[in-house]
């Protein structure tokens, strides 16, 4: 970490907030001899899907959100022939994993204001071989879900919803994860709202679904482990039953999000707070601040974004961020819109032009730090930072 002795240690743009708690669980864990996935990844699926509060809800737990989304557009049978509809404004992970089943990811371009899929322009994109749609909810602002829902009806589409920003967020009243979609993929990287190190967790509605994800994320064997040892088959016996892969969540990890999604809504609060005294002490700035939702329930903050225009701050979004570090403040840009990178632009024949929002906006967008463990004073010296970047 780079230090300096005018602006205090480095703040970092994001740190996990872990108590004691999450210490104490994932040590009783590792005490316990049972490491793998367990009765605590069993727990936590059972927690998650009362959390999210639906009648015939079930949640599969995973070792990434990326795993997560591969399950499931793999069990909804999308493969070679198909096109799947992908904001172009994600992680890289949303459109890879259509890939993996050799399906095409076909990229939208983006609202200008919350930088969620446009649906006129996915509407545009639509085909005879369109087979699913995958919005992102982008910083924690979720897709509206009568939308989506009208959308998909009107194609006849499947839907899975990367919600790697989404947790905990309502959208039209429910919470993301409580859906009509088909799937609904959750993260629990190290930077995400609620942290397991790496891991995720995917909501689906039917049981035929779940029950292949399960099979998949375990080698495509027919029961996982502690099924084996619960049951009276002897505990040698299984089937493999297709050529799966290593998916699942382990104990350890499991036991950490146990507490962590204890603590999803306190984090959250935290987070909202954290972005009111922002905008409050930005409102006079030459920047651009994030859409702030009418009702706060409809934001996870997962991220605070700012746009900042060279000809009104005086100075470019990268110039920016090197002032901000000299300032002693890390920052981040979520994300570099798939169409700027090599791969997707050869592989999608992508022009600037066919996404004039997210290549116009990726130039002036920058995520400040808002995780839940920063202190008023390490909030006090983002403020100060910025204050002091863009009025020079
Ligand atoms: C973090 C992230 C992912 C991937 O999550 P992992 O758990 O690291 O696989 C996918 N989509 C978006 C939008 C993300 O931000």
């Amino acid at each position: 970490m780079p230090e300096n002795t005018e602006t205090g240690p480095f703040l970092p743009f994001a740190r996990p907030d872990i108590t004691e708690a999450e210490i104490e669980a994932v040590t009783e864990t590792i005490r316990s001899g049972w490491l793998t996935t367990g009765p605590n990844a069993a727990a936590f699926e059972k927690e998650m899907s009362e959390f999210l509060d639906g009648e015939d809800i079930t949640c599969v737990a995973v070792n990434s959100a990326t795993a997560g989304l591969h399950l499931a557009v793999e069990a909804l049978g999308i493969g070679p022939g198909d096109e799947v509809l992908v904001p172009t404004w994600t992680f890289t992970s949303t459109a890879e994993v259509v890939r993996y089943v050799g399906a095409d990811p076909i990229l939208v371009d983006v609202d200008p204001a919350t930088l969620n899929i446009d649906f006129q322009d996915a509407g545009r994109k639509i085909t005879d071989r369109t087979k699913a749609v995958m919005p992102v909810h982008l910083a924690g602002i979720p897709v509206d879900a009568r939308e989506l829902e009208d959308f998909a009806t009107r194609h006849q589409l499947l839907v899975v919803e990367d919600a790697a920003h989404a947790f905990p967020v309502r959208s039209n009243g429910k919470l993301v994860g409580n859906s009509t979609s088909d799937a609904v993929v959750f993260s629990f990287y190290a930077t995400k709202t609620i942290t397991t190190g790496e891991g995720g967790m995917v909501m689906v509605r039917s049981e035929d679904l779940a029950q292949r994800m399960r099979t998949m994320r375990l080698h495509g064997i027919s029961r996982d482990v502690f099924n084996r040892y619960q049951s009276t088959v002897p505990a040698w016996r299984y089937d493999v039953v297709a050529p799966g892969f290593k998916y699942n969540l382990p104990d350890t990890a499991a036991a950490m999000g146990r507490v962590q999604l204890g603590r999803a809504v306190e984090m959250r609060d935290r987070r909202r707070a954290i972005a009111y005294g922002y905008l409050e002490a930005f409102r006079d700035l030459p920047v651009e601040l994030p859409l702030v939702p009418e009702d706060p329930q409809n934001h996870a903050w997962h991220l605070f974004m700012l746009r900042i225009d060279a000809g009104t701050a005086g100075l470019h979004r990268d110039e920016f961020i090197n002032r901000m570090s000299d300032e002693g403040v890390g920052t981040s840009v979520h994300f570099i819109p798939l169409h700027l990178h090599p791969y997707w632009k050869d592989a999608c024949g992508a022009e600037d032009a066919d996404f004039p929002v997210a290549t116009r906006e990726f130039e002036r967008a920058v995520s400040l730090p808002i995780f839940s463990s920063m202190t008023d004073g390490d909030v006090d010296k983002v403020i100060g930072a910025v204050g002091r970047v863009l009025t020079r």
